[in-house]
C-alpha cells in the first residue's frame, strides 16, 4: 500500500465513522421537538396571532394539557345553560341500566378493580331519556301545585331537586350514579355522606384511571350549579379525567381551558 493511498485510507475511515457517531445525534434532536409545537406546522394562523397561539402550546406542554376538542363525545357538556341537543344512539345494557357502549371496557375495568378491593359497586342510576325526566319533572311540579303553590312556586320546588328535562347529564349515556353493597345494605342513599365512607373514598382515589371523574365536586357549585354529589361518575376518557383530577378542576372549568 502507497503513503498516500493509506492517508485516504484514514481520512475516509475517520471522517465515515465519525459521520455514524454523530447521526444518532442528530435523530435525537429531531425526537425533542414534536411535530405538534411547530409553529409552521399551522399555517392559518394570522402572524398578531402566533405570540399567543405559542403561550397557549407552552402552557399546554408544560401542564401536559391534553388537547381539549369540544367535539369530541368523550367531552359533551350538559348542564342548566347547555340542554343535551340529541339523544345518544349507542346504549347497551350494563348492569341492568342502560350507558353508552363506547363507555363499558374501563367500566367494567373500574368495577373489577372496586371488587378486587372488596368494594362491591353497584349503579343505581344511569341513563335516562328526556321523555322520562320530563314524566318525573311534572310529577314534582303537580304535587306542589296539589299542595296550593302558583305555577313558578311549583317549578322552583321542582328545581330544588330535579333537573329540567333536557339538562340532565343522565340524558347522554355518559353518567352513572354509583353505590356500593355495603353502604346500600345499611340503608345508605345518594347522600353527601357517601363521600366518607371506604366506598366512596374508593371512588374519588381511583375513578380517573378508568377515564370517570367525580363530576359534582365540593366547592364547585359555582360552575356546576349542582351540589356535592360523590356518587356521580362521568366518562370522559383517562387523559382528561386526570387532568382535571389532578388540578381540581370541574369539566365546565376544564372546557373553558380549551
Ligand atoms: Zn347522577
Amino acid at each position: 500500500m502507497s503513503k498516500s493511498f493509506k492517508k485516504i485510507f484514514w481520512v475516509f475511515l475517520i471522517s465515515g465513522s465519525m459521520l455514524i457517531l454523530l447521526s444518532p445525534l442528530k435523530t435525537g434532536h429531531t425526537q425533542e421537538a414534536p411535530e405538534k409545537f411547530n409553529v409552521t406546522n399551522f399555517p392559518q394562523i394570522q402572524k398578531n396571532q402566533i405570540g399567543d397561539f405559542v403561550q397557549r402550546l407552552k402552557k399546554a406542554r408544560d401542564n401536559q394539557l391534553p388537547t381539549i376538542d369540544v367535539t369530541d363525545w368523550r367531552l359533551i357538556l350538559v348542564n342548566r345553560n347547555y340542554p343535551i341537543t340529541s339523544e345518544p344512539t349507542h346504549l347497551t345494557t350494563f348492569d341492568n341500566r342502560q350507558v353508552d357502549e363506547r363507555i363499558i371496557p374501563e367500566l367494567t375495568a373500574m368495577f373489577t378493580a372496586a371488587s378486587n378491593q372488596q368494594i362491591q359497586l353497584e349503579v343505581v342510576s344511569a341513563y335516562r331519556s328526556v321523555e322520562y325526566q320530563a314524566n318525573l319533572f311534572n310529577q314534582s311540579i303537580e304535587k306542589a301545585s296539589a299542595e296550593g303553590m302558583t305555577p313558578e312556586q311549583a317549578k322552583e320546588e321542582a328545581l330544588r331537586y330535579r333537573t329540567e328535562p333536557g339538562t340532565s347529564e343522565h340524558h347522554t349515556g355518559l353518567a352513572i350514579d354509583v353505590l356500593d353493597r355495603n353502604w346500600l345494605a345499611q340503608g345508605g342513599l345518594l347522600s353527601e355522606d357517601y363521600g366518607q365512607t371506604a366506598g366512596g373514598k374508593w371512588l374519588a382515589e381511583n375513578v380517573a384511571t378508568f377515564g370517570f371523574i367525580i363530576r359534582y365536586p365540593e366547592n364547585k357549585i359555582s360552575s356546576t350549579f349542582i351540589e356535592y354529589e360523590p356518587w356521580h361518575l362521568r366518562y370522559v376518557g383517562v387523559e382528561n379525567a386526570k387532568y382535571m383530577t389532578e388540578h381540581q378542576l370541574s369539566l365546565e372549568e376544564y372546557l373553558s381551558q380549551g
